[in-house]
């Protein structure tokens, strides 16, 4: 199985099927499929060409254009390995992770060589390519596939041989590198179709939101060009003015995104009255989207909305939902759906631990560290680097979840930012939900700060929406006196703190390591 192959019975029977780039506020190439896979085949020659062994890394620094989906491709038709690194990294970060994957090739957009710099120096061996033209020591990208001869043929490669090489978000830690063989990034796309409600097909207009350099954009550009959806690429910097603009004008289907992003899109779209009808699925996953947002999309706007769950390490998708068909009516499954994350992908398998690696019960209340295996899951890092993470061919996700008897995941919260208070768990996540439920209250984020009695108490960090006209400000106060109606009195934080903005990390997860160092600091503001 190679992902390669995956590919070629759509070569010849979509051929007409388009991929549209936007840019600069308005729709700038549109080719269809048979051209796409023209270019790759040259692109993948021209790669060959630049002394590319199978095995090699190929790191692409880039924004969601058909470039880097030329990229996704042809770096593993070359029998290399597609490295997608995060542009919104230091340089000194991107430097690093270069270093560590030991790229030989980086194809950059043109206007983040200057973030390359560090690791040019670092590297002079290095090949680097420009998307946008050429630079000095910068081949241009146009020019590689003018020249490249086509490969055709299967690359020179096993099944178990790495396709793609993706870092985690570094959300809890320096990021991790995770390595995906042709064998696993096949069974993933399949599996990924087999969920409900998440088939792409040939009906269908995919819209690439979430970031290209990211693990939970993986599956759906294989899907798309495996089944013939017609993609749509929103280049540098979309606005959620842009992506309301082109799911409006390209009658997007299909989307995908992080909740922080969908907030934004949620926001334009009401006050403009954008036309977002055409979307059959926007899934929401990467965090827990608030109960509020979910209901924006569907009762507001008309949208259906779906949840996966992933990791990085999952290649990513492990669990997906559809709305169930009873949500409308039954108010039970209703919250059921807004907080489940779904269920799980065929071909994977689960446990709940404790903290002794004891089996709990799938019983919807039982929390415990969720353990995943299966063929497209990790089974170690890159470098074998953080062997503790997977103890006899399991994963261990670093989420506490429950599973409930129909097989439906809630994430209660990672390991890490669970609340331990008197020997009790809250977790921080079902807080900012409660917190949320606030209509003054746009944002929350609660972390545990030690305490001397119960060891960890909850401080909860707010931002509020801008005070209507003739209201008063909302106080630290209102907002306790809603949470004591919400909430068990002991999960009440110990202080409610009203900030201007909350940090995130550089894909939009909120940031509570940088929370906690401001805690620790005695900055609160
Ligand atoms: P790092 O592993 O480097 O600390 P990270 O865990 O944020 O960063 P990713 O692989 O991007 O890196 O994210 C996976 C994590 O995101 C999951 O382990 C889970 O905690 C969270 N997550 C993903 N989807 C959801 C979801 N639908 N609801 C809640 N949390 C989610
Ligand atoms: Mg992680």
């Amino acid at each position: 199985l190679l992902l390669t192959d995956l590919l070629d019975r759509s070569r010849e029977l979509f051929p007409d099927k388009e991929i549209a780039q936007y840019g600069d506020g308005g729709p700038r190439r549109r080719y269809r499929y048979r051209d796409y896979y023209d270019r790759v085949a040259r692109l993948a020659g021209a790669l060959r060409e630049l002394g590319v062994r199978p095995g090699d890394r190929v790191a692409t620094l880039a924004w969601n254009h058909d470039r880097h989906l030329e990229l996704y491709l042809a770096v593993p038709l070359a029998g290399a390995v597609l490295h997608t690194v995060n542009l919104r990294l230091e340089p000194g970060e991107i430097a690093y992770i270069l270093d560590h994957a030991d790229d030989r090739v980086v194809v950059a957009d043109t206007a983040l060589l200057p973030a390359l710099e560090q690791a040019r120096a670092a590297r002079p061996g290095m090949f680097v390519v420009g998307t946008d033209g050429s630079a000095p020591g910068v081949l241009d990208y146009e020019d590689l596939i003018e020249t490249g001869s086509p490969l055709s043929g299967p690359p020179d490669v096993g099944e178990n041989d790495l396709a793609a090489l993706c870092y985690t978000s570094g959300t809890t830690g320096p990021p991790k590198g995770v390595g995906y063989s042709h064998r696993s990034l096949y069974l993933h796309t399949f599996a990924a179709c087999l969920a409900d409600g998440h088939a792409i097909s040939e009906r269908d207009t995919v819209l690439h939101v979430v970031p290209m350099f990211h693990a939970n954009a993986w599956g759906i550009p294989f899907a798309a060009l495996m089944t013939g959806a017609n993609q749509v690429l929103p280049g540098p910097r979309p606005a959620p003015a842009d992506i309301a603009r082109i799911i409006e004008s390209e009658r997007v289907t299909y989307t995908g995104m992080v909740p922080t992003v969908a907030v934004d899109l949620a926001r334009y779209a009401l006050a403009r009255g954008t036309d977002l009808s055409s979307l059959r699925a926007l899934v929401l996953g990467g965090s827990p989207p608030s109960d509020d947002l979910v209901r924006t999309f569907t009762e507001d706007l008309g949208v259906p909305v779906f949840q996966g769950w992933g990791m990085t390490e999952i290649s990513p998708m492990g669990t997906f939902a559809r709305p169930l068909p009873s949500a409308d009516h039954d108010p039970a499954a209703r919250r059921r759906f807004v907080r489940t994350q779904g269920r799980l992908l065929p071909g994977l398998r689960w446990r709940l631990v404790d903290d002794e690696g004891r089996d709990q019960p799938h019983d919807g209340k039982t929390p415990g560290e969720l353990l995943v295996r299966g063929p497209w899951v990790a089974g170690s890092y890159f470098r074998d680097e953080h062997p503790e993470s997977f103890t006899d061919g399991w994963l261990r996700t670093g989420d506490v979840a429950t599973i409930d008897p129909d097989g439906y995941l809630e994430i209660v919260d990672r390991a890490k930012d669970l609340i331990k208070s008197g020997g009790e768990w809250i977790s921080s996540v079902a807080l900012e939900q409660a917190l949320l439920h606030d209509p003054a209250v746009a944002e929350a984020a609660v972390i545990a700060v030690p305490h001397e009695r119960w060891q960890e108490r909850p401080l909860a960090f707010v931002v509020l929406h801008p005070p209507a006209e003739d209201t008063e400000d909302t106080e630290p106060a209102d907002l306790l006196a809603g949470l004591r109606e919400r909430v068990p009195r002991w999960w009440l934080p110990e202080q409610v703190l009203v900030v201007d903005a909350l940090p995130r990390t550089s894909v939009g997860k909120l940031d509570k390591r940088a929370l906690r160092d401001r805690a620790r600091a005695g900055r609160f503001a």
